[in-house]
């Protein structure tokens, strides 16, 4: 919640024709893009000259999203991208809880004299680098908490169509489908509202995961069959994708997105890895079910960190010594790992 105060000074501040740039982490998912955009068109509607930003490019199954198209990809326009945060008044973080989330684009926010606005739903905010901080760790999305902040401000009468497309998109990539971060009435009750705004659930489903490639499923079911590995004593499966195997499905952006999730759908696995070998580096996805909390675990072994049941994190290992570490790390986990789901 937001105080009295904050809500006075912010309400202030979003009037007055500002420059406001709205930037979201590095390999953006639907609810960096989603609350984004929802973000955008509120502040627009308020009168402002806003832009978005992310440090590079987001899959393609988010385009139908109104003024997706406007996003600015910082590794794609970075003079164009400098030129806009230098004369930014306002810099809103959207979806990341620590500016190294933005890679290079971090450097350059940093050195801008622009008030910080940080909207996030990941564990452990770096308050001391933000002016303001909308933060909570129970809520579903930044999807989310964009509905609150704009409702907060006493503006929910311009939460249009639009906008609310927008909100549901980061609502339901985030809790994968209605199926995790899900269990406050709250969230149901936001996604209602925006359901009667004229917000198509089912499309925008549709829209998000129908939309496969032939390579890509293709790619999903070599993941699972040739590619995965079961420590059935850790209760852990991993998959993982070399380079050469993205490479022969004509990997584009977005196309493993999903694919850690498959291994948990087995009883007897409670924690799934993705590895992939992208840009010289192994990137790391971490999916858990119940209490084992991979946003732990990545941030004291693997450079990442997240939500307690999704996480990401980075490497320089190559993925046999990655594998062995992993292996190595996990065998200190043995009894957090062997539970059962029960209600
Ligand atoms: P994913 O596995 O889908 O890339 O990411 C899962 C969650 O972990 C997301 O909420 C994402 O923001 C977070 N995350 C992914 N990679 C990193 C990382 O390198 N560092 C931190 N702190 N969080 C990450
Ligand atoms: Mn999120």
């Amino acid at each position: 919640m937001l105080s009295d105060n904050e809500i006075n000074k912010l309400k202030q501040l979003l009037n007055q024709r500002k420059n406001i740039v709205i930037t979201s982490h590095t390999n953006p998912d639907g609810d960096a893009i989603g609350s984004s955009l929802a973000m955008y068109h509120y502040l627009t509607k308020l009168g402002n000259n806003v832009e978005m930003m992310v440090p590079n490019s987001f899959p393609e199954y988010y385009n139908w999203l109104p003024d997706s198209e406007k996003i600015i990809l910082y590794n794609k326009q970075s003079k164009n991208a400098q030129k806009i945060l230098k004369e930014a008044d306002i810099i809103f973080s959207l979806d990341y809880n620590a500016l190294n989330r933005l890679g290079a684009l971090s450097e350059i926010i940093k050195g801008t004299e622009a008030l910080r606005i940080l909207i996030d739903h990941h564990v452990d905010p770096e308050i001391e680098n933000f002016d303001f901080c909308f933060s909570t760790v129970d809520t579903s999305s930044t999807g989310e908490l964009v509905y609150n902040f704009i409702t907060q401000l006493g503006d929910e009468k311009l939460i249009d169509k639009k906008t609310g497309e927008a909100i549901y998109t980061g609502i339901v990539t985030d809790t994968g489908s209605f199926s995790f971060s899900c269990n406050r009435p709250e969230t149901y009750i936001i996604t209602s509202k925006i359901i009667g705004l004229g917000v198509d659930a089912q499309k925008i489903h549709k829209l998000i995961y129908d939309t496969f490639s032939e390579n890509r499923l293709r790619l999903l079911g070599y993941s699972i069959s040739k590619r995965m590995i079961v420590w059935e004593d850790l209760h852990t499966a991993l998959i993982y994708l070399t380079k050469s195997d993205l490479i022969e499905y004509n990997y584009k952006v977005g196309d493993t997105e999903g694919v850690v999730n498959y291994p948990l759908s087995m009883e007897k696995i409670n924690m799934s890895v993705l590895i992939t070998e992208k840009d010289n580096q192994l990137r790391l996805s971490f999916r858990s079910k119940g209490d084992f909390s991979v946003n732990d675990l990545t941030r004291e072994y693997f450079n990442g960190g997240g939500h307690k049941n999704a996480a990401g994190g980075k490497t320089n290992e190559d993925i046999n010594s990655f594998i062995t570490r992993l292996k190595e790390v996990l065998q200190g986990y043995k009894h957090e790992l062997n539970y059962k789901i029960s209600l």
